[in-house]
C-alpha cells in the first residue's frame, strides 16, 4: 500500500483544519474493522436520540479535537495501522468530512464508517469518490416503531443509504441492537423479511442491549431470550455478537 508522508494542508480550509467535530480517539483497536488493526475516531453529535444508544457522553457532548490534530495523530500512525473508523455519533453529519476522509485516504489508511444511514446524499459521494472501504450500517428498526426507538422520523433516509451500499461494490454490514421492550421477535423475523425484500445478501450482525449500563434513554431490564442466531436464511446470516 502507498503510503504518503505529507499532508497536503492546502486541500484544507483554516475552517477545517480548526473545526472540532471529534470528541476523543481510540489509538488502537484489533475488533473494530474486520481483520485489520485500526483506531477508532468517535466524533461528537448525533441526528438520532436512540434510547439505547452507550455513547450519551458522545452523542450529547461537545467536540474536543479538531481535525488538525487526527491528521497529525494518523501522520505518525502510518505504518503502525491499516485503518481507521470514522464512529460516534454520527459521522456524516459532520460539515467537511468529505475533505477530511480525502487527507485520511492520501495517508493510505483505508476506512471504514459505522453510520445510522441518514445521510445517503454524503455517503453516496463517499462511494462514488470511493473514499470508504468499509461501512456498518445500523438498521434500527422497520418504520412502525423507527421513530419511537430514534426519536427521528430518518427511515426513509436508512433505506436509501441500504440501497446505495447494496448497488455499490463497497463491503458493508448491516447491524441491529435489540431490546426486548422495542423489538419483539416478530418484529425481528419482519425485519430480515425486509432486509431479503430489499436484496441484502450477507451477515447481519445481532447484539443484544447490555443490561445495567449507561445509555441515552431510560429503558429497562431486556429479556435475552430471542435467539437470532436461529434466524439465518439461504441469503442472511444472523450473527449474534457480544
Ligand atoms: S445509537 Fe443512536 S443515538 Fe447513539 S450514536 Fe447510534 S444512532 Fe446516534
Amino acid at each position: 500500500m502507498e503510503k504518503k508522508a505529507n499532508i497536503s494542508s492546502e486541500r484544507i480550509s483554516k475552517k477545517l483544519w480548526s473545526n472540532k467535530a471529534v470528541y476523543s480517539i481510540t489509538p488502537f483497536t484489533l475488533l473494530d474493522y474486520p481483520d485489520r488493526a485500526a483506531c477508532i475516531v468517535w466524533f461528537a453529535g448525533c441526528n438520532m436520540r436512540c434510547s439505547y444508544c452507550y455513547n450519551p457522553n458522545i452523542v450529547l457532548g461537545k467536540g474536543k479535537l479538531d481535525f488538525e490534530s487526527i491528521l497529525k495523530f494518523l501522520k505518525s500512525r502510518i505504518g503502525l495501522l491499516d485503518g481507521v473508523v470514522l464512529s460516534g455519533g454520527e459521522c456524516t453529519i459532520h460539515k467537511n468530512i468529505i475533505p477530511f476522509i480525502e487527507e485520511i485516504k492520501a495517508m493510505g489508511f483505508i476506512v471504514k464508517i459505522d453510520t445510522n444511514g441518514s445521510k445517503p446524499t454524503i455517503l453516496k459521494k463517499l462511494i462514488d469518490q470511493k473514499l470508504i472501504d468499509y461501512a456498518a450500517l445500523d438498521f434500527k428498526s422497520l418504520p412502525t416503531n423507527f421513530e419511537s426507538i430514534t426519536q427521528s422520523d430518518l427511515f426513509a433516509e436508512f433505506e436509501e443509504s441500504l440501497t446505495l451500499l447494496t448497488n455499490s461494490s463497497i463491503p458493508f454490514e448491516v447491524r441491529t441492537t435489540l431490546h426486548s421492550a422495542l423489538i419483539s421477535r416478530i418484529d425481528f423475523l419482519k425485519m430480515i423479511d425486509y432486509l431479503e425484500n430489499q436484496n441484502y445478501e450477507g451477515r447481519y450482525y445481532v447484539q443484544h442491549f447490555m443490561n445495567n449500563v449507561p445509555t441515552l434513554g431510560e429503558l429497562g431490564h431486556s429479556d435475552k431470550s430471542l435467539q437470532p442466531e436461529n434466524c439465518s436464511t439461504s441469503k442472511i446470516k444472523v450473527i449474534f455478537r457480544e
